[in-house]
């Protein structure tokens, strides 16, 4: 499992490790993200900060 931190507004690439949809995410989120095919959460907020459980593709600035 890999879990980074993004502290800052950013959209950011990732590709689900289930199905390996690849979705552009809210770096920023309030609420957890899951994956559009298979359900697979892909990044849950903790406290401003947004912990990453997917294969981190590309930021976005
Ligand atoms: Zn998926």
């Amino acid at each position: 499992m890999e879990l980074i931190s993004y502290p800052k507004s950013r959209f950011i690439k990732v590709k689900c490790n289930k199905c390996k949809n690849e979705q552009i995410i809210f770096g920023k989120s309030a609420s957890e993200i899951k994956c559009l095919v298979c359900g697979n959460v892909l990044a849950i907020p903790t406290g401003g900060k947004t912990k990453i459980k997917a294969k981190v593709l590309e930021v976005l600035e």
